[in-house]
């Protein structure tokens, strides 16, 4: 007997009621494509309320589950065979997916998408479960079932389940447009870009580094962590900013409890100047309040004031230990905490202001030329591309 599986894709209608289901739709469905594109033939079909994988001449449909359950927007990905309704075709594709399978328990849970089908859900629960009980050593259990076999019977043909996997939620990335992330080495940026991706951001990377005066170290792990926080959205950019040159003029004039915060809002202006050319509405950091003597509320009004695009900071009320289990989970925090000397300790003191006002920023900003250092640091940022799957996802939009 020829398996014939397909993956259903669900995701949440509530993400729906907002009157962008067309484009989140289309943002779903091409995102599952690119997580399946090199795992093999996938036909992709849009059914109501959900999305339709045709995995028929895949060599490992398990592989494209587990990708499709990655996708941000899946709410669950239930991989199933397909059958003719007959009770006889739906007794011999169990009988082949059983093969193997031990549970101590099960429930059948069988559904009627058109109700003129000539058994009833409850006598098809009692059929198929007299099916299984004579061919596994197991009981029924219909509250607590270690094993729920789904069995869905369509006009066309049914289909029958065994395994569910829960997907990551949130929505499809490129669904709420394009955001610039600030992207250091450390734990908490990779983290920020990673929750605005599952808000539907397309995340544009934006790093600093002080070559020469500092090692390139910061540039490999920003690489490494842009690598890893591709897998959620299929293609990345990364700017590599030359930094150094800038603090060095800016430590001739601006006094040390005042550096951080300088170097801060110049970070803003060209990543603002990055975001505009790309289309980027918003930038983002991985600020988190009173974290660090920069990340005051006192510093942070300052640090936003340099900015007209919005500062998204999706990391502003958690704490050290949440963000540290997330870093963990999506695969950054090994990378993070590589040692590596990040560029705002260069010229820096041990002991920022903390309270630093907008007058005596502006007095030290007054002799600095701005326009020359946003300019020179778009101008000499480096791009970088990545891709995943790195076979035939090269294009980026
Ligand atoms: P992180 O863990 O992300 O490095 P942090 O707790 O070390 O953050 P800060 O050093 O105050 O905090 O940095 C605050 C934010 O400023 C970072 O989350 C990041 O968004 C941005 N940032 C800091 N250094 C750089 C850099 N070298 N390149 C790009 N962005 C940076
Ligand atoms: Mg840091």
């Amino acid at each position: 007997m020829r398996l014939r599986p397909v993956l259903v894709v669900h995701y949440h209608e509530i993400s729906l009621k907002r009157g962008n289901r067309p484009l989140f739709l289309r943002h779903l469905r091409r995102n599952v494509e690119r997580a399946l594109a090199d795992t093999g033939p996938a036909a992709i079909e849009q059914l109501s309320g959900r999305v339709l994988v045709d995995l028929e001449d895949h060599p490992a449909p398990e592989a494209a589950r587990d990708r499709a359950a990655r996708v941000f927007g899946v709410a669950s990905v239930t991989l199933a065979y397909r059958t003719p309704s007959t009770l006889d075709a739906m007794k011999a594709l169990l009988d082949r997916l059983l093969e193997g399978r031990s549970f101590a328990s099960f429930r059948i849970t069988a559904r009627r998408a058109f109700k003129t089908y000539p058994m009833s859900s409850v006598d098809l629960n009692r059929a198929l479960g007299a099916f299984v009980l004579a061919r596994v050593p197991t009981r029924v259990d219909l509250e607590h079932a270690e094993q729920v076999i789904h069995v869905e019977v369509l006009p066309a043909e049914t289909y029958i389940s065994l395994d569910r996997v829960e997907g990551p939620g949130g929505l499809p990335v490129g669904s709420s447009g394009t955001v610039a992330a600030l992207l250091s080495g450390g734990i908490d940026s990779p983290v920020a870009a990673w929750r605005l991706m599952k808000r539907g951001c397309r995340v544009l990377f934006v790093h600093f580094h002080s070559v020469p005066y500092l090692p390139a170290t910061s540039q490999a792990k920003a690489r490494a962590l842009v690598e890893t926080l591709t897998h959620w959205q299929y293609a990345s950019r990364l700017h590599l900013v030359p930094f150094g040159e800038i603090q060095r003029e800016v430590v001739l004039s601006v006094p040390p409890p005042l550096r951080v915060v300088v170097y801060r809002r110049l970070m803003l202006r060209i990543a603002q100047e990055l975001a505009r050319r790309a289309g980027a509405l918003a930038l983002a950091t991985g600020e988190s309040l009173g974290q660090v003597a920069s990340q005051t509320l006192e510093n942070i009004a300052c640090i936003d004031e340099a900015a007209i695009l919005p500062v998204l900071r999706p990391l502003i009320g958690m704490d050290k230990l949440e963000i540290t289990t997330t870093a963990q989970r999506i695969g950054t925090f090994e990378t993070s905490i590589e040692p590596d000397a990040d560029c705002c300790t260069l010229f820096t003191p041990r002991h920022p202001a903390t309270r630093t006002t907008l007058d005596e920023i502006r007095a030290v900003e007054a002799g600095l030329d701005l326009e020359r250092f946003v300019a020179a640091g778009a101008d000499g940022a480096a791009l970088e591309t990545f891709a995943f799957p790195a076979a035939g996802a090269a294009a980026i939009s």
